[in-house]
């Protein structure tokens, strides 16, 4: 039997078959879970539907997180597909090129302002929405990056926000402890997705990752979904305001050196 059996989960910030979202669907739908997709737009439904289907998915609901009307209306058509929700998936992160590109102290008012709408604002206000449709040991959780406790070049704006999103994570726990909710964030190592494409110099970043992180191996997906998969099920019962890490040990490193750099002394 799997880990899942028998419980309704909803991932937000499916794009394509790269998102993060996407490991995390796999790995519940192996795990025997009863699965609801949102997405973003309506430009991404025709990449999003093949998906779900895929996975057998019969609840695909376009949201925009920026919109109150359009949370209140998914919480209304999963209340009345689903009942109750035992798992909720946020999986979603928005800043402007400009944003991640020049240096942090460039950042404007309104880029500031999106970035954090979009990248923090929605978890909270994703679960204020569904916590009527929560059942008691329900496990939400979010998706953050190391950039937001160390300075990551060209993170910027967005290191600032998943301070907050992590900060969040821990004021939605206490909130929803004593009705037994869980809340957790999956700090993942950086992987090649679209919203990753945005980040300047996410290439060298990525390349780098495998020669300094202990395990010498990248982050994949399938890893964020396991991770995910754990979080979601009751193996992770009294685990909640946690901050995980799926980063093949890179956050545990104080000075980072590559084997070749080390081998040269
Ligand atoms: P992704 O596939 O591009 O997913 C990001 C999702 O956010 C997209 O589905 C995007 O939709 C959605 N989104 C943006 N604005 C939205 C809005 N207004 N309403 C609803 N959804 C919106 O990239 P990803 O890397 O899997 O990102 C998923 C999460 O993982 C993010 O929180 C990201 O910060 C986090 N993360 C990523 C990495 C990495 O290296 N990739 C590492 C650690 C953490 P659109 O495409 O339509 O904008």
């Amino acid at each position: 039997m799997g880990l899942l059996e028998g419980k309704n989960a909803l991932i937000f910030g499916l794009a394509n078959e790269r998102s993060i979202a996407w490991g995390i669907t796999q790995a519940f739908k192996r795990e025997g879970a009863n699965l609801g997709i949102s997405y973003a737009g309506e430009m991404l439904e025709r990449r999003v539907k093949p998906l779900a289907e895929q996975v057998d998915c019969k609840w695909v609901e376009e949201c925009d997180v920026t919109k109150d009307d359009q949370i209140a209306l998914t919480a209304e058509k999963a209340a009345k597909h689903f009942g109750k929700i035992d798992v909720l998936v946020h999986s979603i992160a928005f800043a402007g090129r400009d944003e991640l590109s020049k240096p942090y102290y460039e950042t404007s008012r309104e880029g500031f302002k999106i970035a954090m709408d979009i990248s923090v604002f929605s978890f909270v206000a994703l679960t204020n929405a569904f916590l009527p449709l929560l059942n008691p040991n329900a496990s939400v959780m979010c998706l953050t990056y190391y950039g937001s406790v160390k300075v990551a070049p060209h993170y910027n704006v967005m290191g600032v926000a998943k301070a907050a999103l992590e900060s969040s994570t821990r004021y939605l726990a206490y909130d929803l402890g004593p009705q037994k909710i869980r809340v957790n964030a999956i700090s993942a190592g950086p992987i090649r997705t679209l919203a990753a494409a945005g980040v300047g110099g996410f290439r060298d970043m990525y390349k780098h990752f495998a020669d300094m992180s202990p395990m010498r191996e990248n982050v994949t997906i399938e890893d964020v979904g396991n991770s995910a998969v754990f979080l979601a099920s009751d193996l992770s019962r009294r685990i909640t305001g946690e901050v995980l890490y799926v980063d093949s040990g890179f956050n545990t490193v104080g000075v980072q050196m590559s084997e070749k750099q080390e081998k040269s002394e």
